[in-house]
């Protein structure tokens, strides 16, 4: 397994359009999720810091696509939130052509985390960016987060549903996570650097 230093993480850039997407070498680990459902706290929470990514900043921003880069081993690739409910139609059409734009290019991406709400059934907009990921072939995971906010009991068939409703064929990871408490973490760094290390 490769040893990455994931506190070593900077900035480096905000791409709109497909000229600005880096095209070296470096693997690319890319994360979608909708507003609010905790895609920067569970980046935080896997780089072990704490405001690293923008917690609850502007929700419906949705024209960027941030990238960042981790030990000199990956970038970590921050797909713009959706399905903001205040979001104008004409943002929302502009988030659907940077999607197509970015996955059009996707031979780039080594790995796709989705994040989803592990209360709630996925979202319609959930499903379309699920199928971004699958269309892609390339690998793809789901996180569902927030799973501190569940009771024991519910865990199971909350993750049952969420696999049905995405459709996630049976070799598509689902890691239970907590931003919150940490609890998911390892695992998801375990698959990163498993995909990252093939490409390495
Ligand atoms: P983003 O819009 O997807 O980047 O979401 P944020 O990271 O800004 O998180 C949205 C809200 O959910 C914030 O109030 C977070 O504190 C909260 N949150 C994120 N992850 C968790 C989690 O695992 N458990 C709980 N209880 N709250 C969380």
């Amino acid at each position: 397994m490769v040893h990455v230093n994931l506190q070593k993480a900077e900035f480096v850039r905000s791409a709109a359009k497909t000229a600005d997407f880096p095209r070296d070498s470096l693997p690319q680990v890319a994360f979608a999720g909708r507003s609010n459902v905790g895609k920067s706290s569970v980046i935080n929470r896997l780089l072990g810091r704490k405001n690293f990514a923008r917690v609850g900043a502007a929700p419906g921003k949705t024209t960027h696509i941030n990238y960042f880069r981790i030990d000199g081993a990956f970038y970590l690739v921050d797909l713009p939130g959706y399905g903001y409910a205040k979001v104008s139609r004409a943002e929302k059409e502009r988030w659907g052509k940077l999607m197509e734009a970015w996955f059009a290019d996707s031979s780039l991406m080594t790995l796709g985390l989705q994040i989803v709400d592990a209360r709630h059934k996925p979202t319609a907009d959930d499903c379309t960016m699920a199928a971004f990921f699958k269309g892609s072939g390339r690998p793809f995971a789901v996180v569902a987060n927030k799973l501190d906010k569940l009771r024991r009991s519910d865990i199971a068939p909350n993750l049952a549903q969420i696999r049905n409703t995405l459709e996630l064929e049976e070799s598509v990871p689902l890691i239970p996570f907590s931003a919150e408490k940490g609890d998911g973490r390892q695992e998801l760094l375990n698959l990163i650097l498993e995909h990252v290390g093939e490409q390495l």
